[in-house]
């Protein structure tokens, strides 16, 4: 089979079959595809879509180009969660600890930011002496002490995703509903659990713009997931705004123990606990909606869900002390605002700019394997629906040294919108695929 005729048959609109695309996920791994040709096929994808069979085989053949972890001697239902990637995304990091001391086993093998989205690695960084690169052994020791152990994609794990993934990021071939639904149900394959909790993120801020787009990855990942005999569901949740006021690396830190402490944005807390409350009745821990809710809150209110937190930041060679004090993590020494230009109502806070202003004081990098500044970030202090005075602080920006400020504070102007009559936030969640 000559791998030129596969792009043809892709770019004349037929489907492809497991043989075709095992060819291109093998010859993509060892280097017998090259860039070029892979990139043509991956082209022809963005433009003629996949059938449900196609993006299965696709996402089969990329857990079987690597590893696959096995955690079946650790007791109990391993329920995964991933999200597609927002601005102020920090769910992860309290849903994991939250579900865990509700007894749910949670492995999560998280990524890096990358663009204007942040990343649970690079948040968790923040915190000195954090480690994301244990070994399985290592992983699974502290997910058998604690429940729950957030670390990095290892090498070994769905490697074909990791090459195509940094290919479809430079030929502007992300934005695929079978690409992104293959590549993420991948990692969640191989990564071990027996049950996966997906966030579809829908709006400015995320790749997905509109709920219909957003359902239908979320559809396609919930086919895959039975597919692959794995119990797959998955929240939409809206991302025009960043969620909760944080963006950058240790000012979400600090959101997030805020939030489990219970003085955190309500919105944030909510969507947690929705989320949290689907993965015990994932895990097989409750039936009703209702009990494992409550269940999720009592893990907030006796603080075992920050206990958790803690315990697993100490078992990763972490500072458990930076639950209580935040001047252990890194800070940007300098503040700028940026003020409500007109009196009236805040009718939108764009995602997406505000997430590029955190990334150009230097929150997130360009380039894969670039340092980031983890004390460096944005503010929110004004939300959709408030009314507001001419000169009122909405945005403050932490940086260091006027580092990217000038960009921020244009990227952060252009963020805010004010209008005569108010707007109301759209809910945080928006629907919900089983
Ligand atoms: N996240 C992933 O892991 N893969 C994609 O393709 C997009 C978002």
């Amino acid at each position: 089979m000559r791998f030129a005729d596969v792009i043809a048959h892709k770019r004349d609109g037929q489907a492809l079959t497991r043989d075709e695309i095992d060819l291109f996920v093998r010859g993509v791994v060892d280097g017998s595809v090259p860039d070029y040709q892979a990139s043509a096929l991956l082209m022809a994808i963005v433009l003629r879509g996949m059938d449900d069979q196609e993006t299965w085989f696709l996402t089969d053949a990329m857990v079987r180009s690597g590893e696959r972890v096995n955690l079946s001697d650790l007791p109990g239902i391993k329920v995964g969660k991933h999200s597609t990637g927002g601005v102020g995304d920090k769910v992860s990091i309290m849903l994991a600890p939250v579900a865990a001391a509700c007894g749910v086993v949670v492995p999560k093998m998280s990524g890096r930011g990358l663009g204007h989205t942040g990343g649970t690695l690079d948040k968790l960084e923040s915190i000195p002496g954090y480690r994301v690169d244990l070994t399985i052994d290592e992983f699974k020791a502290v997910l058998r002490d604690v429940g729950t152990s957030i670390i990095g994609q290892t090498a070994s794990l769905a490697p074909a995703d990791k090459k195509l993934y940094a290919l479809r990021d430079v030929t502007s071939t992300v934005e695929s509903v079978p690409l992104i639904a293959s590549s993420v149900m991948s990692k969640k394959l191989a990564e071990g659990s027996n049950a996966v909790l997906l966030d579809v993120k829908c709006g400015d801020g995320a790749f997905m713009k509109t709920v219909d787009q957003a359902r239908a990855l979320a559809q396609a990942m919930v086919t895959i997931g039975r597919l692959g005999g794995i119990p797959t569901e998955a929240f939409v949740t809206e991302m025009d705004a960043p969620l909760g006021n944080s963006i950058g690396n240790t000012l979400e830190m600090i959101e997030c123990f805020d939030t489990l402490k219970g003085t955190g944005p309500a919105e944030l807390k909510s969507v947690v606990t929705r989320l949290a409350a689907r993965m015990v009745i994932l895990a097989g821990l409750e039936h009703d909606a209702q009990i494992a809710a409550s269940r999720v809150e009592d893990a907030f209110t006796t603080g075992r869900a920050l206990q958790t937190l803690s315990r697993m930041i100490e078992r990763q060679g972490g500072n458990p002390r930076v639950v209580d004090d935040y001047r252990l993590m890194p800070s940007a020494p300098d503040r700028a605002i940026v003020a409500a230009p007109r009196s009236g109502f805040v009718t939108r806070m764009a995602a997406m700019a505000i997430g590029r202003a955190a990334h150009v004081l230097g929150a997130g990098r360009s380039k894969v394997g670039e340092p980031v500044d983890h004390g460096v970030g944005a503010v929110t202090l004004g939300h959709v629906g408030d009314p507001v005075r001419e000169g009122q602080p909405l945005i403050e920006l932490h940086h260091r040294g006027g580092r990217g400020l000038d960009e921020a504070l244009t990227l952060s102007r252009s963020a805010i919108v004010i209008d005569d009559r108010p707007a109301t936030a759209r809910a945080k969640i928006l629907d919900e695929v089983r």
